[in-house]
């Protein structure tokens, strides 16, 4: 059996691997590259794979870079099933249909800008009737079950903790009368944070794909967090400041709405509206409340004085872009969530732009913030910052709030392969899914529950296994 790495190799985004055997080819994942625009456009266009020949896709979850090239690979010629927890289905659906309007929109705005010589450049690498048609081809399986797709698969879902629907890939195999086990970690989350259950623990396995996005890091006490976070919005309400938190709408943003929702019922935040300015983030919030039965005992005992653990009073849904635009020119003090989470685009640009050269306000940072984004020099604390072309001196107090991530730190790590290696380890294990100095680590870390050396693999390299 081999597996070919087409993407998330030595990189964070554009998760895809293939897995053969002599009569399937499996894709796992199929998402997006994000980063510089030439360089993801050429990855994103062109398939290291051949769509038509792939059976089946199992995908890990709904973020962009794991599900966002799904209508590209339908446009491609793909027509099999695409298997999934039954959260992830709904979000997907969700997400993809907003990656085609996204797509759609930057192609109308630079085809405004650029020369008709250029247009072929800035086409959609999609469009919303791929997005749709591809969503009709997901068969949904519960967590936990085992299912048998023909004679020679079997496909289980882990819980994988990270965000809703988000699992851990258990995909048994037969060639020539013989079994073998591949685990994909997809993204694996944290233990002990509210709302999603703990990552499951895994079997020994043949094959272990893992991530390592922070296999070098130990994120700050998530309890602390949230308190910093009620001493900032309280310390900006007092002078009357914005409070403007950027922040990814899938998993960050309902993150920050329970962590609100929780200090609100123990009286520890100030009574000042409250605003989440993005439709997206809206529709996916719907998605977590319908799915509240599937979360962790925390959220439960919440639920059991509190039916929503998303909202409190005092907390609105922006929905259109005139309600966002006269944000701008209200006066403090309010809180404003808006994506995107590297301030790279979306509304929360145009909350910045105003905000920025205050120094009532504040702004907090609560994610990764990659290179060359606004969001980095942000929180380099840049004296001025270019935002939508225009220079804006930085008044406004940064503060960076990172003990709230969605993945597992190295401790995490260390646990979870701990718990592995007494179960029996894995044949080989891989790394794919971070950068450099975190793959390393990570790969030291795997290293004890692997029986050969751990591989941190180049895009499009084969593994026999
Ligand atoms: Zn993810």
């Amino acid at each position: 059996m081999k597996l070919t790495v087409l993407g998330a190799a030595g990189e964070v985004t554009g998760s895809q691997h293939l897995i053969e055997t002599a009569s399937r080819r499996l894709l796992l994942d199929c998402g997006f590259f994000q980063g510089h625009r030439a360089e993801s456009r050429e990855k994103n266009s062109h398939f290291l794979c051949h769509p038509k020949e792939v059976d089946a896709v199992i995908l890990s979850h709904a973020h962009i870079d794991h599900c966002g090239n799904l209508p590209g690979l339908y446009k491609a010629g793909f027509r099999g099933p695409i298997f999934c927890t039954p959260p992830t289905a709904e979000i997907a659906e969700v997400m993809l249909r907003d990656a085609a309007k996204i797509q759609r929109e930057d192609a109308d705005y630079l085809r405004r800008h650029l020369s008709p010589a250029q247009d072929r450049a800035v086409e959609p690498l999609y469009d919303e009737t791929h997005a749709k048609a591809v969503c009709e081809l997901f068969e949904t399986i519960p967590y936990g079950k085992l299912e048998e797709v023909g004679k020679d698969v079997r496909i289980r879902f882990l819980e994988a903790g990270h965000i809703l629907g988000s699992a851990m890939v258990e995909l048994d195999l037969e060639e020539q009368g013989v079994w073998k086990r591949v685990l994909f970690t997809g993204d694996i989350g944290r233990r002990g944070l509210p709302i999603l259950r703990d990552p499951q623990l895994s079997e020994r396995c043949d094959l272990l794909i893992t991530e390592g996005t922070y296999g070098n890091r130990i994120h700050p006490d998530a309890g602390e967090q949230q308190q910093e976070l009620a001493r900032i919005i309280g310390q900006t309400a007092a002078r009357g400041g914005r409070v403007i938190i950027p922040a990814f709408a899938l998993g960050r943003t309902q993150n920050i709405l329970y962590y609100l929702n929780d200090l609100h019922n123990q009286g520890k935040l100030p009574r000042i509206p409250m605003y989440v300015d993005s439709p997206l983030s809206r529709e996916l919030t719907q998605i977590y409340m319908r799915h509240q039965h599937e979360m962790d005992v925390a959220l439960q005992r919440i639920r059991q004085t509190d039916e929503n653990p998303f909202s409190f009073p005092g907390l609105q849904f922006i929905r259109t872009p005139q309600e966002s635009a006269s944000l701008n020119h209200r006066e403090g003090p309010f809180v404003v969530v808006a994506s995107s989470g590297m301030c790279e685009s979306g509304r929360v640009v145009h909350h910045l732009k105003h905000a920025l050269d205050d120094e009532k306000n504040t702004v907090i940072l609560m994610g990764f913030q990659a290179q060359h984004t606004l969001g980095r020099r942000l929180q380099e604390k840049r004296s001025s910052v270019m935002v939508l072309n225009k220079l804006v001196t930085v008044r406004a107090e940064i503060e960076s709030l990172t003990g709230l991530s969605a993945h597992a730190d190295a401790d995490d790590f260390r646990w979870w392969f701990g718990e592995l290696a007494k179960r029996g380890g894995c044949g080989q294990a891989v790394v794919v899914h971070s950068e450099e100095p975190a793959a390393e680590a990570t790969a030291q870390l795997v290293a004890h529950a692997s029986d050969e050396l751990p591989i941190i693999p180049k895009r499009g390299q084969r593994i026999e296994f």
